[in-house]
């Protein structure tokens, strides 16, 4: 008795990696600037108040 080999299928391969790019958001930088002092936000992404380097905080608007 003989086989009629065919072999199997090729199995299927995934094609690119599909996954998003993730970034932390602490590489993001608010451009915030204290209407006051003109000192720049250093808090980076955030929400709420601002805060400078010495430590005065400021709302938008
Ligand atoms: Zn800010």
């Amino acid at each position: 008795m003989q086989r009629t080999g065919r072999g199997l299928p090729p199995a299927p391969v995934p094609s690119g990696t599909g996954w998003p790019e993730l970034r932390s958001s602490q590489d993001l930088e608010c451009d915030g600037t204290n209407p006051s002092s003109k000192r720049p936000c250093v808090l980076g992404d955030h929400q709420g108040y601002h805060r400078d380097e010495v430590g005065a905080e400021w709302l938008d608007d």
